[in-house]
Formats: C-alpha cells, sequence, structure tokens
C-alpha cells in the first residue's frame, strides 16, 4: 500500500523507470526462493525470474521451502531452466515452497545458508515473502562479509571463493496477500485474495437476501483492513471492521443503527466484514462471533458467521496478479544483475501502475510501525500509512453503506447518469455509486436509459436507493447502453430532453462513443443552451482505449474471463502437440491481448499496434517449427482482433497449418462476446466506485461555483485525475479510436523474454 509520503500528487513521477532492457547475465549465478505464507502469483513471479535471467545467459537455481533450503543445502538447491517454469503460471501457491525457517533466524543456519550458496557460485538473491522474509534477506545481505570471512576461518569455504563473492546482491519481492507493505501498491497475491473473498460475500449475499439474514464475515489480515475494506465497497456490505481503525465506544449501537436503516430502506442482506486483526480501543480482539451475538440480541437478526480463512490463499491466481507478477520478476532480474556492493537493498513493487525500486529497509520499518501506530491511539496515522486510496475508500464507504440519508443544503439538483459504447462489467457499479452518493447528498439522480438514443427520446426516471440494491456485483447495464454517437440532427431532441427534465449536470459512465458523444456536445455549445451544463465522462469500456485513464472499467474484468478461457483451451491441447490461436476484442487497442498474453503465457501476441507483415510471418513460422521439433507440445498465439485486415485469424491458422508438416496441428478461438460479460471483477467495482465518487465531486464543485465545465476523469500513474474534454482531440488517434500514448506497450519488452521470441 503506499504511504502518503510516496503518494503524494505533487511528485514528479517520470523517475519511475519504464521497463529496462535486461543486461548481460553470463557468469552470473541467482538463487530464487519464496518465503513466508504463500501468495498467487508468486509462481509467475518465478517464472519470470528464471526466463528472464536465463535469457541474458545468467544461471538461475530455484532454492527450494524458502529460506531452509538453502540452509539444508544439497536438492534443497537445484539449477532451474527454462521448462522447469512451463506451466505454472495458472497455479496458486508457489512450486518451489516456502517455509517460516526457525534456523535462519540464528546466525549458524545464515551460515550455512552461505557456505551452501557459495558452493554453487550464487551471490545473487531474489526472495519472495512478506516483511519478515524480506527483513531476513537485508540481514543475511548485512552479515555476508563477515558470514563469509567466519567459514574462511573455519576452512569451510575456499579463501579464492571468498573473494570472488564479496557481497550478496539482492532484490526483494513482496508475496503476501495482506497487501500490507507501505510504500508499494499491490502485493502479490493481494488481487486474487480479493477476488475469492468477493466472490463469497455475493454467493452470501443472494443466500441472505432470501431469509432476510444477516452475515458477518471473517477475512484475513492481522495488521492490515485492505482486504476487509476493498471486499466492503467491492461486495456492497453494510458495515466494516479494520484493524487501522479501532470503532469508538458504542460502535454496536452504531452498527445496529445503520443496519436497521438499511433494512428500512430497502436492503434484504446485511453484510458485516470484520477484518481478523480488528479490535477495540482498548486492544480487545473483537470477534466474529461477537458481532453476531450483538446482531441476534440487539436487532432479534438471524445471523451468521462465515470465516473465510485459508480459501483467501487458495485458487488460481488472478489476471492481475500473473501480469504484474511477471513484470515485477522481470525488474528484479534487473535489479540483482546491476546491484553493486554499496548499493541500497531495494523491494520491487508496484506503485502508480508502473514498476519502481522502493528502500528495503524503510519499507520493512514503515510496514512494522502501523501496528505500533495502532497501539498508540494514533488511528489518523496508520490510516494515512495506508496511502491515500485507502483513506479515501474508507469515506466512500461510510457515504456508500449509508443508508438513505439527504443533505439538502449541499444537494437539490438533477443529475443525469447515463451509460454510452459497448457494455462493460462494472458500468452497474458505477451507476450504483453514483446514484447512492448522490442521493445521499440530496440530488435527483436521474437515470438515462439507452444512451444518447434515449436521451433523445426523453427516456429519463429518477432513481431510488432501493432500485440500485443488488447491483454492485451485477454485470450488464442496468440503464442500458449504445453505441450511436448522437448525428448533428439529433441534437436538438437532445437539448429539448435535458430542458425538459431541467437537467442540471450530466454523467455519463462509457467507451470511445460516450467521449466522442460528449465531445460533441461540448463543440455545440454556442447552439444548445442546454449543452452548457456539467459535463463528465468516466471510461468504462473493456477495450482500455480512452484519453485520460490507463485503465478503464470492465478491462479487468474482460482480462479474467480471456485468461480463465486460455487456461481452458491450453488444457484441452494437452494430449496432441497443438498451436492455438485466440482472437482477443479491443478493436484497434491491443491492450487485451497483449495483457492477457502476458497473463496466459502466450508465445506470440499480435497487435494493431504494431501490425503483421510478412517478414514477421516468415519468422514465426520458422520458431514454431523448430520449437516443435525441439519437444514443444503448446504454442499459444494471441492476435487482438484488428491486428490486421488481411492476416486473418483464420490465415494465421491455415498458414500455420500449412507449415507444421504435420509435426503439430492448429485450432482457433474467437472469444466473442464473452469478453464483455460477466460480474464485474473486484478491481473493476473498486475502479467504478472511486472513479464515480471522484466525477460526483467534480460535478458538485463545478455546480456550487456555477461552472459548467465539460470533463473526462481516469488513472494517471495511479491518481484519480479529471481533464478537460477540449483536450481530447490532442490526445487520442482518432483515425484508431485510441490514445496516442499507451503505457502498457513498455510490456513488450517482459512478454518477449517471458516467452521464448528471443530463443527463436
Ligand atoms: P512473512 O515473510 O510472510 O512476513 P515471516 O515473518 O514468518 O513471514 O518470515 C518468513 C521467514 O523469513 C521466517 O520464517 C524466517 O525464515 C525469515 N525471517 C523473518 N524474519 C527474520 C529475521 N528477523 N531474521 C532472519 N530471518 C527472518
Amino acid at each position: 500500500m503506499p504511504s502518503d509520503e510516496w503518494n503524494d500528487d505533487s511528485r514528479d513521477f517520470t523517475d519511475i523507470n519504464p521497463t529496462p532492457s535486461l543486461p548481460d547475465g553470463r557468469g552470473v549465478r541467482i538463487g530464487i526462493l519464496t518465503s513466508g505464507g504463500d501468495a498467487q502469483g508468486m509462481n509467475a513471479a518465478v517464472r519470470a525470474v528464471v526466463r528472464s535471467a536465463l535469457s541474458v545467459g545468467a544461471e538461475v537455481y530455484a532454492i527450494f521451502e524458502g529460506y531452509q533450503g538453502m540452509i539444508d543445502g544439497g536438492d534443497g538447491i537445484r539449477p532451474f531452466d527454462w521448462e522447469d517454469v512451463g506451466s505454472i503460471l495458472n497455479r496458486g501457491g508457489t512450486v518451489i515452497g516456502t517455509f517460516r525457517s526457525k534456523e535462519m533466524r540464528e546466525r549458524e543456519g545464515r551460515l550455512k545458508a552461505v557456505r551452501h550458496l557459495l558452493h554453487r557460485g550464487i551471490d545473487r538473491l531474489v526472495v519472495i515473502g512478506g516483511d519478515g522474509s524480506l527483513t531476513g534477506l537485508n540481514l543475511l545481505r548485512n552479515e555476508w562479509p563477515g558470514l563469509v570471512a567466519e567459514l574462511v576461518k573455519r576452512g569451510d569455504l575456499a579463501p579464492e571463493t571468498a573473494r570472488e563473492h564479496p557481497s550478496l546482491m539482492i532484490a526483494g519481492m513482496v508475496g503476501s496477500i495482506d497487501n500490507d507493505l507501505v510504500g508499494s501498491d499491490m502485493t502479490i497475491g493481494a488481487d486474487t485474495a480479493l477476488h475469492r473473498i468477493v466472490d463469497a460475500i455475493d454467493d452470501l449475499a443472494s443466500t441472505a437476501a432470501s431469509h432476510q439474514r444477516s452475515f458477518v464475515v471473517e477475512v484475513m489480515g492481522r495488521h492490515c483492513g485492505y482486504l476487509a475494506l476493498m471486499s466492503a465497497v467491492a461486495g456492497g456490505a453494510d458495515f466494516v471492521l479494520v484493524p487501522e481503525q479501532p470503532p469508538e465506544p458504542g460502535w454496536e449501537d452504531r452498527m445496529c443503527a445503520d443496519l436497521k436503516a438499511g433494512r428500512k430502506a430497502g436492503r434484504r442482506d446485511s453484510i458485516v466484514i470484520v477484518a481478523e486483526g480488528a479490535t477495540d480501543r482498548q486492544g480487545n480482539p473483537i470477534k466474529a462471533d461477537y458481532v453476531r451475538q450483538v446482531l441476534i440480541d440487539r436487532l432479534n437478526e438471524d445471523a451468521r458467521v462465515t470465516i473465510l480463512g485459508h480459501v483467501q490463499r487458495g485458487g488460481t491466481p488472478s489476471a492481475y496478479d500473473r501480469w504484474a507478477s511477471t513484470w515485477l520478476g522481470y525488474n528484479a532480474v534487473h535489479e540483482v544483475l546491476t546491484a553493486t556492493p554499496d548499493s541500497e537493498g531495494r523491494v520491487i513493487a508496484t506503485r502508480s501502475n508502473r514498476i519502481d525500486r522502493i528502500s528495503l529497509v524503510k519499507a520493512v520499518a514503515d510496514t512494522q510501525r502501523v501496528p505500533d501506530l495502532i497501539g498508540d491511539g494514533k488511528y489518523r496515522d496508520a490510516m494515512r500509512m495506508r496511502g491515500r486510496s485507502f483513506v479515501e475508500m474508507d469515506a466512500i464507504f461510510n457515504e456508500l453503506a449509508a443508508p438513505v440519508r439527504t443533505i439538502p443544503a449541499e444537494g437539490d439538483k438533477r443529475i443525469g447518469i447515463m451509460h454510452a459504447g459497448g457494455p462493460a462489467p462494472g458500468m452497474n457499479t458505477a451507476a450504483r455509486a453514483l446514484a447512492r452518493l448522490g442521493i445521499s447528498r440530496g440530488h435527483h439522480m436521474i437515470g438515462i436509459h439507452s444512451g444518447f438514443i434515449g436521451l433523445a427520446a426523453g427516456d429519463l426516471s429518477e432513481l431510488t436507493w432501493e432500485e440500485t440494491e443488488g447491483l454492485t456485483g451485477e454485470g450488464g447495464a442496468m440503464l442500458g447502453t449504445r453505441r450511436e454517437v448522437p448525428r448533428t440532427q439529433d441534437l436538438y431532441a437532445i437539448s429539448r430532453a435535458l430542458e425538459k427534465n431541467e437537467i442540471d449536470a450530466l454523467i455519463v459512465v462509457g467507451g470511445y462513443s460516450a467521449y466522442d458523444g460528449v465531445h460533441k456536445m461540448t463543440t455545440e455549445r454556442d447552439r444548445y443552451p442546454a449543452f452548457r451544463i456539467p459535463t463528465v465522462c468516466v471510461p468504462a469500456s473493456i477495450d482500455n482505449n480512452l484519453p485520460g485513464s490507463e485503465l478503464s472499467i470492465g478491462a479487468d474484468t474482460a482480462l479474467n474471463v480471456i485468461v480463465d478461457a486460455m487456461d481452458k483451451i491450453k488444457e484441452s491441447g494437452i494430449a496432441s502437440k497443438r498451436c492455438f490461436v485466440v482472437e482477443t476484442m479491443g478493436k484497434n487497442c491491443g491492450y487485451l491481448a497483449m495483457m492477457s498474453g502476458l497473463a496466459a503465457g502466450a508465445e506470440r501476441i499480435y497487435l494493431n499496434e504494431e501490425g503483421i507483415s510478412l517478414d514477421d510471418l516468415v519468422a514465426d513460422m520458422h520458431w514454431l517449427r523448430e520449437s516443435f521439433a525441439n519437444g514443444r507440445r503448446l504454442f499459444l498465439a494471441v492476435r487482438n482482433e484488428n491486428a490486421s485486415a488481411n492476416y486473418t485469424t483464420d490465415f494465421l491458422a491455415r498458414m500455420m497449418e500449412e507449415e507444421s508438416h504435420g509435426m503439430y496441428d492448429v485450432r482457433t478461438a474467437v472469444l466473442g462476446h464473452m469478453q464483455q460479460g460477466g460480474s464485474p471483477s473486484p478491481f473493476d467495482r473498486l475502479l467504478a466506485s472511486r472513479l464515480a465518487y471522484h466525477a460526483l465531486n467534480l460535478t458538485d464543485d463545478e455546480l456550487a461555483a456555477g461552472h459548467d465545465g465539460a470533463w473526462f476523469i481516469g488513472v494517471k500513474e495511479g491518481h484519480l485525475r479529471p481533464g478537460r474534454m477540449d483536450t481530447m482531440p490532442t490526445l487520442v488517434d482518432p483515425q484508431h479510436r485510441r490514445p496516442r500514448d499507451q503505457w502498457w506497450l513498455d510490456l513488450r519488452a517482459v512478454v518477449r523474454t517471458v516467452s521464448d521470441e528471443l530463443r527463436s
């Protein structure tokens, strides 16, 4: 989680390096281990480390069972090759094992570890673990010269070996489902854990609603409330208890009042989320059973407890935990290859949607300070350590969960909510958040049905709090969405509808058509005064092709759908030698193809941004033949639907088949509209809630100031920022309907490195 200091808006982000190319690694030996609690995505990181290192000529040793493997030596340290990390991306846990090694905490244990490492010439270590594991890594690095000298003195190490390896070069990565490392936005495993929790809450909500029951759900997080708070927002819960913010005495009354009011306002289910480390202000644990008893005693509710436990660590990693961990692993290899004896130990972490090298010592110290702050009653500081978005999510939760409440002094405006463009999972989450936040501020939230067409036809109705109940996790778009951009002749009808319905401001949650339509309205303001109202576009498109936002609502869900399908497709090919060509959506934007290819372990990715040339295809056919001749059984190629007008998916498959000379067969899979469907992922729900909150704040500011700005809002370098609609032409490539600058193209080097392309 980002600390405020690191997450300061004023910070210049240009010092976050683009993905570097890897230096020559010949003659270098790198050890890799996973330690502490397991986390989904560790395998993706291990795979990336092994392959990135091999790709530049380094040798890699997997150290099994965490630090214990290097203390035991022998089979605990094994050289790893390319194929040793094949087919592990989709597996949970860690294939090289993890362990809580007591011996590592003793100097004698660390002496053994150094001896076993140096007998194999390993003096670079990549460790994936929590703050405990990283502490151990740093200690080993600091003690290295002393331990080496002692081994020489004892006669356990040749002096020339000691001279050749005077220091240990390290890189850490954080594997922790709790997302508790201060300074890192997302730790490996946290996104998948959220998937598990939110799936469980969705399932519980439907049974709870059937019986009008209450559920108390305990989630992991001893000192960190990330999973609890985020799952409360994403799961549409009513009350949450997190370690960073022990509730004030009498909180039971407040909880019961909130739940009672929710019932009155139409809720059929009540859900309370409790982090396992939640306490009261005296430091006494608040257990799920206690909360349940309170609900039974004071509300006369039928309340049940669900403790999710280790389910949260289980299962296949999410798309994010695969592609982000792969990106981290690649950068960790860069770090151990470029670190010098004098350089500071670094953790390779995601920050502001980029990879950053943060100080290991500071990150661990800050992380370990949080429980002390909580113990000292410095709750605000503890919350601030969790970062701006955590604090903001707390505010969003409180406003969203609060049952209908009007603040007439603030609101009383009529704000239209509309979708436009293709369906994107999370549109409903955004509409619900806008409606509830708006109602809680005293506004009338007017739903506009079926996009600009519906607006022109005057198809509008006021939304109620109950209407949005249960919408958080629903795919599709309750308000309906249409792709049509208004034509010039539609503008009159639209302006009449806005006037007739006295719409004071408009928020459009949608894709490129939404932006195009709103942009068109802003250029026609002179002719249609009704368009002179605050207007905000919120990015929602699985294609992730919108200006002013690095991520749009729906793209993460689509990625998960695609990666899930690719896992199944790959499994289906296990019995034969097979090449698959999978076509993804995205129109002229290759985001889905690139990121799903990275997450699913595709060998080749074809993007519209790069096109496909005959020379590429000739090289690919050679590569295919050669690699199948060398024992390959499966080859996965991903083709963005508009990668080339003529080299279609079918054409590619036929060419591959023709060139196979019977060595392998070829199948195609065009994934189609399943990519636009499904329940929104936790990330998309959180993004939708945050964007809705910011869009409404911006609208309120505009209304209060008497302004009529036209804006879009988006995520830029990890922060939510507004952009003026009139800058849209400078930000997009209108011919291809995508942003001119696409951050994710930077991951091309990573794909090439881990996918075998360089070895052809
Ligand atoms: P996590 O890494 O998930 O925080 P732990 O705190 O249990 O989990 O640490 C995992 C392992 O890292 C420990 O079992 C131990 O081997 C090693 N380790 C943790 N703290 C230290 C330390 N202070 N000194 C040496 N090794 C440590």
